[in-house]
């Protein structure tokens, strides 16, 4: 469902220069100061199949956000393909890149972007009112969606009267409001506190397996990553270091920098979870 191959993200005034530094060896810092450049994402391959989970692990800084968002070009690459079923990206117009993110790509970030002087049920209507779907039509979708978040009769609230992991599920249902076969969440639990989250994890995670959404979600944090994903991609200063399921990681950690990142992690018993083992019978 996404595919990327070699792709490249440098933040600077010669994005090509340091490109071209930067595929003969892995620059030091002191090279990438000279240039006043960083490598958001460097040379990043990944596949993501319909209906997985994956997430983006590392430390702040390490290119998650970056690499998220070239997933639907709001980042330009400097190098490299993204594929989406198939159709290279990088290749559509404007107006059709506007349609791929409004219809198939659903995106959900830490700091969840809702109107406050709007009620709960415009703002997750609003994607489809953008689309000029009648009135009735798009609350009765936003009603509908709102149970599915657990907001179920909270509809006519303003967003400003909710709680933070309240939002966050508001933020949830407007990204589904268009059905988008894609969901991409940059750290949407990340500001909520460790009860909230634990709850919200587990909402979410059978709500992607009902919908059968693809999904890359990031977070800092090995728990909730190893908690969630199918597959956990761990980053490091803009490279992909190792792409593994929980246990994979574990076990055959690539690195010394895995082996650390994941050795405090609860490993949860996934086959024995039954929502992953329901999300394995879908
Ligand atoms: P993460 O989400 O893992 O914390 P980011 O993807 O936000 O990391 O950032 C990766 C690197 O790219 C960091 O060094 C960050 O400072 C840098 N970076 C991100 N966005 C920009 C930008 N717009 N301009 C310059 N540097 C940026
Ligand atoms: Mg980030």
């Amino acid at each position: 469902m996404i595919e990327l191959e070699d792709v490249w993200k440098i933040f600077g005034t010669d994005e090509q220069a340091v490109l071209a530094e930067a595929r003969r060896s892995v620059p030091d810092d002191a090279v990438l100061k000279r240039l006043r450049a960083v490598i958001g994402v460097g040379g990043a391959s990944l596949s993501v199949e319909k209906g997985e989970l994956v997430c983006l692990m590392g430390l702040s800084g390490s290119g998650k956000s970056t690499l998220v968002r070239l997933i639907n070009r709001l980042l330009e690459p400097s190098a490299g393909k993204v594929r989406i079923d198939g159709g290279d990206i990088l290749s559509l117009g404007p107006r059709a890149l506007r349609e791929l993110r409004s219809r198939r790509i659903g995106m959900v970030f830490q700091s969840h972007a809702l109107l406050a002087h709007l009620s709960v049920r415009d703002n997750v209507a609003l994607p489809l009112e953008i689309r000029g779907v009648a009135r009735t039509r798009r609350e009765d979708r936003a009603d509908e969606l709102l149970v599915r978040v657990g907001l179920d009769g909270l509809g006519d609230r303003r967003v400003a009267a909710l709680s933070g992991g309240m939002q966050q599920r508001v933020g949830l249902a407007r990204a589904l409001a268009a059905d988008p076969d894609i969901l991409l969440m940059d750290e949407p639990f990340s500001a909520l506190d460790p009860l909230i989250r634990h709850d919200l994890q587990t909402q979410f995670m059978a709500l992607s397996r009902d919908l059968g959404k693809t999904t890359v979600f990031v977070t800092h944090d090995v728990d909730e990553a190893f908690r969630i994903a199918d597959r956990v991609v761990l980053m490091r200063a803009g490279r992909i270091v190792q792409t593994g399921t929980a246990a994979d990681l574990v076990a055959q950690p690539a690195d010394d920098y895995v082996r650390r990142f994941v050795q405090n992690a609860r490993l949860p018993a996934r086959a024995q979870d039954p929502i992953v083992k329901a999300r394995a019978i879908a």
